[in-house]
């Protein structure tokens, strides 16, 4: 048996929340409808911050109501604090995944709160998710470095997975947001992250803002990760983080994992047909590599 590795696709959030003209809701619904006929089983679909901070996702609400009623699938709502996380359970998201950061200036430029307030808000949040049957995880963002603080030690990433691990999420993302990890820094701080909280999953978010995304997902795979965020089309950015530009794409991704013998679950083409189509809807090209070159061999899938 080949070993799974499961792709949560970032692009209806992640990916569009830094584009600069608004996607109507039916436009987004259409591009989540098409991930999941794809075989994508995560999505992350929504974002419940303030809309002035994020206007994109201004429309949370009004894209979960609209979704495929699906019971295979998890719908992923990100929330900054206790507030997005009432809304998100208002919504009827299946799993919410909350956001810390490795360095205070980020946490403060990204989400308006001190590391330790955020800290408090998951404390508080994740047990009222357990009690409401909804999953919970925590990505800490820029453990790779930091826009406005440089290099961050690995023993901050360390401690912070530490406390984390202590309410009990489902998995801990350790995300690149900024996309300057390379992949022999992945391998290093996952083995001191799995090392410090062995019991606890890792997932992996990188942005391929220097062309490193994709040896570094090679990296946290071949370091024992099983769960990788990926956007379509190599979509996406950080409207708080200066000249991030896109996640991994989903079909790049897709095309290594599946040509290195991991199962993913994911049709190929579909997902390139998704990436082109949502192209089409911005008339701006996106990024990814195989959405251009296609599949191979061609017959594959
Ligand atoms: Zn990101």
């Amino acid at each position: 048996m080949s070993r799974s590795i499961q792709i949560v696709e970032v692009g209806p959030r992640d990916g569009l929340q830094s584009e600069p003209d608004v996607l109507p809701t039916e436009t987004k619904l259409e591009l989540i409808s098409r991930l999941v006929e794809a075989g994508l089983r995560r999505i992350e679909v929504a974002s419940f911050v303030h809309p002035k901070r994020v206007p994109q996702m201004a429309d949370a609400e009004a894209v979960m109501t609209g979704l495929p009623s699906r019971a295979d699938v998890q719908y992923v709502g990100l929330i900054l604090n206790r507030k997005g996380f009432d809304r998100a359970l208002a919504a009827g998201c299946t799993e919410v995944g909350m956001v810390t950061a490795a360095t205070e200036s980020f946490a403060q430029r990204n989400q308006g709160a001190s590391i330790e307030d955020t800290l408090r808000a998951w404390e508080e949040i994740a047990p009222l998710a357990r009690a409401s049957g909804i999953r919970a995880q925590i990505t800490v963002s820029v453990v790779f470095g930091c826009p406005f603080e440089g290099e961050v030690p690995v023993q901050r990433v360390v401690d912070l997975v530490k406390r984390i691990a202590q309410s009990n999420p489902i998995e801990i993302a350790i995300a690149d947001t900024i996309g300057v990890a390379v992949p022999d820094q992945v391998s290093a701080v996952l083995r001191e992250v799995r090392a410090a909280v062995p019991h606890i999953p890792l997932r992996c978010h990188f942005h391929n803002t220097r062309n490193t995304a994709i040896a570094n997902a090679y990296a946290a795979v071949n370091a024992g990760v099983n769960t990788l965020d990926a956007s379509v089309g190599g979509i996406g950015g950080c409207p708080f983080a200066p000249n991030a530009t896109g996640n991994v794409a989903t079909e790049d991704l897709l095309y290594m994992l599946s040509r290195s013998g991991f199962e993913t679950g994911i049709d190929l083409r579909r997902l390139i047909d998704t990436a082109r189509w949502l192209e089409a809807q911005r008339a701006r090209v996106i990024p990814s590599m195989l959405s251009k070159a296609g599949p191979f061999p061609q017959a594959l899938q």
